[in-house]
C-alpha cells in the first residue's frame, strides 16, 4: 500500500465511521477545518487525557482555561504581530494565493530549512530562477508579500478595538502569571498547562487533518529559576535515548539522527535546559504509548533562522507518516524570560518572582502539541489490513469503544441476556456497544475497523450455564469465561494487568 493510498483509506474510514470529516460539507466545505464525530471525539479526549497522565500529574502541573480571543496589545507584546506571518504569492491568472515556501519545496525541491532563511526579494529571485508556477493552473505568479496568519477581529462595536484569535494557548498563561504564581504558592519550579482551541489563518492548507486553521493545542509552560535550573525529575529519564538531529548537523546537510541518552545530551550541551530534556524524554514515551515506535520518531533542532522569535533553543518532535513524510507533532521551545519580560514592559506590571530577597523573571521551557494531528498519527499507526479487512489496532486504553456485545442470534432470549450484560458493563464504566444486526462475522468486522479491542458473544450455552465467549480484535482468538467473573477480568485487562489469554479458556484459535 502506498503512503497516499493509506492516507486516503484512513480518511475514508474516518468519514464513514464518524471519526472526523471535513466541516461544512453541505456548503462545499472549507479547507483547514474538520469536525470530529462521535468516535473521533472520544479518541481525541483519550489522547488528551493521556497527555495529562504523562505531563501534568507527575509534577502537579496546574491546568487552566483562558479565552480564544485576546486584545491586540497582548500579541504586540508577545511579538506575534511582528513575526507571525508567512510569504504569499498571488497567481496572475487564477488569482489563487499560495505559500511561496511550499511552492519552492514542492516544485524546486528546496528544503524548509533553505526557504525559511530567505527574505521576500530572495524568495522572488528563487521563484524566477527555478521557474516556479501556480500549483493550480500553471499561471505566472506575482510578487511575494507577507500575510499575517493570525485571525483578526474587532471586539465589541468599536472598530479600533482590535483583537486576534490566539495562535497558541501560551499567552493566556503568561498574562495570568501573577495569579498563577500565587496559586503555585510562590514557589518555583511550577508548570501550567492549557488544552484548548487555537486559530491560525493558514494561506492554503491542503493536508487534510494535518494542517488546520482551527485546532486543539496543548501548551505546557514550565517556569523555573534560571539560577537553579536543575530538573528534579531527571533520574526518571536520564537513561532514555533520544534520536536527535542537531542544528550543526543540519547545516552540513545531514538528516540522520544521532542516538544519545538524555544524560549525554545534557552533558554534551546538545540540549541546553534540563527541564527541556526531561519533557522531550516524556514525549518520546508518550508517542510510544500512542503506538509510534522509537525509530519512527526524531527530534530536529531548529536553526537560528527557523526558530520562533522567543526561543533560545527549539526542537521539533517529528513522526514519520507515509503520506506526508516526517511531520512535526510537537515543539520544545526554551522561551527563557522573553514573554514575561515583554508583558512586564508593555503592561507596566511587575511580573517577577522572588526568592530569598532576590527578584527575577523566571525562565520557561514549553512542550506544545496539537491533539488533532495526534489523532491522525494514532490512526495511521493502528491501521492494518488483515485478510482484506481493516483492523485498527488501537492501544486498548485509547479505543473509543471498549467492548462489543453480541447476541449470536436475535431471538430466543439471547438479545435480552446480551442487553443485560451490556448494561452491567456500562454501569462499571466501560464503553460497551450492543450490536445485533447482520451476521456475527460482519459485526466483528465492524468492531475491528474502529478498533474495539474485545467482543462478547452470547449464545445458547450462555442461557444454560452463564458463560460467554470473548473475542480478541488482533488475533481473532476466542476464550470462554463465566459472566460472574467478567467485570473483574475486564478491569484487569484494560489496566494492563491481564492479557487476552488470561481472560478464560481458549476455545478458538
Ligand atoms: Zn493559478
Amino acid at each position: 500500500m502506498q503512503g497516499s493510498e493509506k492516507a486516503e483509506r484512513i480518511q475514508e474510514l474516518a468519514k464513514r465511521r464518524g471519526l472526523f470529516w471535513p466541516s461544512y460539507e453541505i456548503y462545499g466545505g472549507l479547507s483547514g477545518f474538520v469536525t470530529f464525530g462521535p468516535l473521533g471525539t472520544v479518541l481525541k479526549h483519550k489522547i488528551e487525557e493521556k497527555f495529562r497522565e504523562f505531563y501534568t500529574r507527575p509534577l502537579s502541573i496546574l491546568e487552566i482555561e483562558s479565552s480564544v480571543i485576546l486584545p491586540s496589545k497582548i500579541f504586540e507584546a508577545s511579538g506575534h504581530v511582528e513575526h507571525f506571518k508567512e510569504p504569499m504569492v498571488e497567481c496572475t491568472k487564477c488569482k489563487r494565493k499560495l505559500r511561496v515556501d511550499h511552492l519552492l519545496e514542492e516544485q524546486a525541491g528546496m528544503s524548509d530549512t533553505e526557504t525559511e532563511k530567505l527574505n521576500l526579494a530572495e524568495l522572488q529571485n528563487e521563484m524566477e530562477k527555478r521557474g516556479v508556477r501556480c500549483a493550480e493552473c500553471g499561471g505566472v505568479l506575482g510578487k511575494p508579500k507577507y500575510f499575517m496568519t493570525m485571525f483578526t477581529t474587532t471586539i465589541g462595536p468599536y472598530s479600533d478595538a482590535l483583537g486576534y484569535g490566539r495562535p497558541e494557548a501560551a499567552q493566556g498563561i503568561f498574562v495570568e502569571f501573577r495569579r498563577l504564581w500565587e496559586q503555585a504558592r510562590e514557589r518555583l519550579p511550577f508548570g501550567v498547562v492549557q488544552i484548548g482551541h487555537a486559530l491560525r489563518n493558514e494561506i492554503s492548507p491542503r493536508q487534510g487533518p494535518i494542517r488546520l486553521r482551527e485546532f486543539t493545542i496543548m501548551d505546557l509552560e514550565f517556569f523555573f529559576d534560571p539560577n537553579d535550573p536543575e530538573c528534579t525529575q531527571l533520574e526518571k529519564v536520564e537513561t532514555e535515548t533520544l534520536r536527535l538531529v542537531r542544528a550543526e548537523a543540519k547545516l552540513r546537510g545531514e538528516k540522520e539522527p544521532i542516538e544519545v541518552t538524555v544524560k549525554e545530551a545534557l552533558q554534551k550541551g546538545y540540549v541546553k535546559a534540563e527541564w527541556q530534556a526531561y519533557f522531550m524524554a516524556l514525549s518520546k514515551r508518550f508517542l510510544v504509548d500512542l503506538g509510534v515506535p522509537d525509530e519512527k520518531q526524531r527530534f530536529m533542532e531548529k536553526l537560528d533562522w527557523e526558530k520562533a522569535h522567543y526561543a533560545a533553543q527549539s526542537f521539533d518532535q517529528e513522526i514519520y507518516l507515509e503520506r506526508w513524510g516526517w511531520t512535526e507533532v510537537s515543539g520544545y521551545a526554551y522561551r527563557t524570560d522573553f514573554d514575561l519580560k515583554r508583558h512586564m514592559e508593555f503592561s507596566g506590571v511587575d511580573m517577577r518572582a522572588f526568592k530569598e530577597g532576590r527578584r527575577f523573571i523566571p525562565h520557561v521551557v514549553e512542550p506544545s502539541f496539537g491533539s488533532d494531528r495526534l489523532v491522525y498519527v494514532v490512526l495511521e499507526y493502528a491501521y492494518q489490513a488483515k485478510k482484506d479487512r481493516v483492523l485498527l489496532r488501537l492501544p486498548r486504553e485509547l479505543a473509543p469503544i471498549h467492548i462489543g456485545v453480541y447476541p449470536l442470534v436475535g431471538k430466543d432470549g439471547l438479545p435480552e441476556k446480551a442487553w443485560q450484560i451490556r448494561q452491567m458493563l456500562a454501569s462499571e464504566g466501560f464503553a460497551a456497544e450492543y450490536d445485533e444486526s447482520g451476521s456475527i462475522g460482519r459485526r466483528y468486522a465492524r468492531a475491528d475497523e474502529v478498533g474495539t479491542p474485545l467482543g462478547i458473544t452470547i449464545d445458547y450455552d450462555s442461557l444454560k450455564d452463564d458463560t460467554i465467549t470473548i473475542r480478541d480484535r488482533d488475533s481473532w482468538k476466542q476464550v470462554r469465561t463465566h459472566i460472574g467473573q467478567l467485570v473483574d477480568l475486564l478491569h484487569a485487562y484494560f489496566n494492563y494487568k491481564k492479557e487476552f489469554e488470561d481472560l478464560g479458556q481458549l476455545v478458538r484459535d
